[in-house]
């Protein structure tokens, strides 16, 4: 994972522009309810951690989104400890790693969820809609993907994605045969490679 830190101020913009779909979805969710469900804290607290997330920030990160909602106590006594607890702070200290494709792929999940896997979870008509927005320029490309997804080919689907988001990547390859495996924190890392070039 990462060596590299990232500053809280940040996340916003690299949320938007390098973070994998799924990540950027539970950005967003996070942001407009304030509150993730645990499988979503899970996935996204794992994979802040594994981009360079200090502990101490992801306990501001968490602490303002949730307190819109509750106050400082319930957070601290119902989920600081959680939060500590994936850095290897609490109980066995273990220290944990972001979860992978095929653990999020595979997580279940209720409408009134937003973890998981976009190319398994979100609807056709939906991903749809986005994929048009976020690719008008790439008709063919979003055409591939929507294949890809249906077919539940959803890691290939999200190589395309990457490469749908970062158009000057002149490999035409897919991610896989450039880094090894998809992975989440793959996906953000090979991002930040490619704004530095
Ligand atoms: Fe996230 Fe992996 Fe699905 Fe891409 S393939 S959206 S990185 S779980």
């Amino acid at each position: 994972f990462s060596t590299s830190k990232v500053n809280l101020k940040d996340l916003v913009w690299l949320s938007a522009r390098s973070f994998p779909p799924c990540m950027g979805r539970l950005h967003t969710s996070l942001k407009q309810q304030h509150h993730l469900r645990h499988w979503g804290r899970m996935q996204y607290g794992l994979f802040l951690k594994g981009i360079g997330l200090s502990l101490e920030d992801s306990l501001i990160f968490w602490k303002n989104e949730f307190t819109k909602k509750m106050n400082t106590k319930t957070f601290d006594t119902e989920y600081g400890y959680n939060i500590r607890h994936n850095y290897g702070k609490e109980g066995k200290c273990t220290n944990y790693t972001p979860y992978s494709c095929s653990k999020i792929i595979n997580l279940s999940s209720s409408p009134s969820e937003f973890h998981g896997c976009i190319f398994r979870t979100v609807k056709h008509e939906s991903l749809a809609l986005k994929l048009e927005t976020v690719g008008q320029d790439q008709p063919e490309r979003v055409q591939k993907i929507l294949q890809l997804s249906q077919n539940k080919h959803f890691q290939i689907a999200c190589q395309q994605y990457w490469l749908l988001r970062h158009p000057k990547e002149t490999t035409g390859e897919p991610i896989s045969t450039l880094t090894g495996t998809i992975h989440p924190n793959s996906y953000y890392n090979n991002s930040i490679e490619y704004y530095k070039r």
